[in-house]
């Protein structure tokens, strides 16, 4: 080991004073020819892996010419004094694209497993432009989320949702979308992790995963294991999102083509109430296209063969409604007023 506390000025302005740089255990090659430092770990590695299927480190570290280098003292990355840095970067992440630039085949065939390992070397070869390897990441990555289990747990997929948003991925968000929302125990997670998000994909599992948890209500809220992870602004939302829901279907509103607007409305909310019969267990008071789906085969010419056309425009009202909803929870969840 080097003793990197020789000349700690040099690296005083990049590293905490208690966080001395360590060499990784497995990364740092005697005959590397690049020292690069990521947080408080220098790795030692070769140039020339670098600059393989990548566009990012092929630009930075072309540029020193061997005519140069000899008339320059010391240029950055030569010695554990003075490493390349790499900003932005996370240990765990630069390991993984070296695993993926080094690893012998037998190691390869253990990655499968090793779902952060996958996800990092995905997200590092998608930042730094390693084609070849980011679609074999990307690749193993789809495999794992349609072949595995993740119905208890999902929530471990959260940083592959990361990577999706990163890379634009489609496929992967929709699939993911799927699976996280399917596990109860991730529903607060989500919601926590993807607060603020800005991205479309977040928002839309943010809004999904914000609807799914309203609808349970709020007796059942207090027993969530998470629910006091909850931030109080984050409760309000719910709250409120599940007063709006469950008054909804006492509320449909629609133009009416009849002479009798109040007689009307009441009429069908009592044909509604009719058609709830036995409508609870499993249904949520918020859950209003649950609602909608119980009520809509039964609500049928056989059943009210009195409702009027102007009533059955109330009810393709509850329709449009419930279509709107499920297209956009992000759209009701921003347009909520408290
Ligand atoms: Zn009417």
């Amino acid at each position: 080991m080097s003793d990197p506390s020789s000349s700690p000025s040099m690296l005083s302005t990049t590293i905490a004073e208690s966080d001395s740089p360590e060499r990784d255990p497995k990364y740092y090659f005697q005959d590397g020819s690049i020292i690069i430092l990521v947080q408080s770990t220098l790795f030692k590695i070769h140039r020339s892996r670098l600059l393989q299927d990548s566009s990012v480190f092929g630009a930075t570290f072309s540029l020193p010419s061997p005519d140069r280098k000899a008339a320059t003292a010391n240029l950055e990355g030569d010695s554990d004094e003075n490493p390349f840095v790499l900003h932005g970067e996370t240990t765990q992440r630069f390991r993984a694209l070296l695993f993926a630039l080094y690893a012998m085949p037998y190691e390869i065939e253990n990655i499968v497993s090793d779902l952060d390992l996958l996800v990092n070397a995905a997200s590092a070869s998608h930042k730094y432009g390693f084609e070849g390897i980011e679609k074999w990441a990307a690749n193993l990555l789809k495999k794992k989320i349609q072949t595995e289990d993740f119905s208890e747990g999902a929530a471990a997929l959260l940083p592959l949702f990361e990577y999706a948003v990163l890379s634009d991925s489609t496929d992967i968000s929709n699939d993911l979308l799927r699976i996280i929302l399917q596990d109860e125990t991730s529903v607060v997670r989500t919601i926590i992790r993807a607060d603020g998000e800005e991205h479309e994909y977040w928002k839309k599992l943010y809004a999904i995963a914000l609807y799914r948890y309203t609808i349970k209500g709020p007796v059942r809220w207090k027993s969530e294991p998470h629910h006091a992870l909850l931030p109080v602004r984050i409760r309000i939302i719910l709250h409120v999102a599940s007063s709006t829901l469950a008054h909804l279907p006492h509320a449909i509103s629609w133009t009416h083509t009849c002479d009798g607007e109040e007689k009307c409305t009441s009429g069908l909310a009592s044909m509604l109430k009719a058609c709830t019969e036995g409508y609870d267990g499993g249904h949520q008071p918020a859950d209003f296209i649950g609602w909608y789906r119980y009520i809509r085969p039964r609500f049928k010419k056989s059943y009210y063969p009195k409702s009027t056309r102007c009533q059955d425009l109330g009810v393709a009202e509850c329709a449009n409604k419930a279509v709107k909803f499920e297209a956009g929870w992000w759209d009701f969840f921003a347009d909520l007023k408290w």
